[in-house]
């Protein structure tokens, strides 16, 4: 569904990604992890047409989008979702909502659909659907569910989640997972996720890749990833054990049935 290769994004004499290559299956959940500053927001702004690629290509369903404007990527499928929310805060959940699938439409839709659109992302995220409801009763989790339901609206068949976690706690991050997987198991979504708290990330992805200093350094199955000698040493560190010993839980859950 999607083909990075040799890509390449340098900022003036810094290079942010550095000839990276991946490739995503449909129905994918695609964990991507590195430490802070390795280029996994830049990989995204590149992918989702916020910057061009100085080098390489980006193809989603054998089409090159490389350098193609974010709403022309977005028409095409590609949807993501920003670190920091920021709605229209003077436009109603709904509205919102129903502006996001305009956007994702290129104004093709009339005002029915976009409502129809609208409903579903919210019933589906979780949201309030009732035109009266503000973005302003939003608390951290609340807005984490809009900028979802916004990505959600453009139809989207692959979804670039950018470290959707921050500021949650404990409960809404578990919930914030379920609902990753839940819009891949029902609605047939990709998702490309970005996280910094790996217990909960390595709950829904099936499979990895890991960054360092813009470089692809592993790839694979969490398992393996995780154990992986190099990427313990740039970026899980101490946290290694602790990620193992839930992988190795999730294993006999699994076999247990
Ligand atoms: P991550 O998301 O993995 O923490 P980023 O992709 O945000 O990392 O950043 C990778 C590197 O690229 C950092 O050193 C960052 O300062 C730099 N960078 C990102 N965007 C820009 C930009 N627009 N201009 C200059 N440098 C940038
Ligand atoms: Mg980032």
């Amino acid at each position: 569904m999607l083909s990075v290769k040799e890509l390449t994004r340098r900022f003036g004499g810094f290079t942010a990604v550095n000839a990276l290559s991946f490739e995503l299956e449909k129905g994918e959940i695609l964990g991507l992890i590195g430490p802070n500053g390795s280029g996994k927001s830049t990989t995204f702004n590149v992918i989702a047409g916020l910057y061009a690629p100085s080098a390489g290509s980006v193809q989603l369903d054998g089409r090159e989008i490389g350098g193609l404007p974010p709403y022309r990527i977005c028409q095409l499928g590609l949807a993501r979702t920003f670190q920091i929310p920021r709605p229209f805060r003077k436009l109603t959940i709904l509205e919102n909502t129903v502006l996001a699938a305009h956007y994702g439409a290129g104004g093709q839709i009339g005002r029915a659909e976009a409502e129809r659109r609208a409903h579903d992302a919210l019933e589906l995220i979780g949201l309030p659907r009732d035109p009266g409801a503000s973005v302003e009763g939003l608390g951290a989790a609340g807005l984490k569910k809009l900028e979802m339901a916004r990505a959600l609206a453009t139809q989207p068949k692959l979804l670039l989640a950018d470290e959707s976690l921050g500021g949650l706690d404990e409960a809404e991050m578990n919930q914030a997972a379920e609902m990753l997987e839940r819009i891949r198991n029902e609605r047939g979504i990709s998702i490309i996720w970005v996280e910094h708290i790996m217990g909960v990330l390595m709950k829904v992805i099936d499979r990895c890749i890991v960054l360092d200093h813009g470089e692809l350094i592993a790839e694979g199955a969490p398992a393996e990833v995780t154990r992986d000698p190099r990427v313990i040493e740039v970026y899980l560190g101490s946290d290694a054990e602790a990620v193992h010993r839930q992988l190795d839980r999730q294993q006999s859950a699994a076999e247990a049935g």
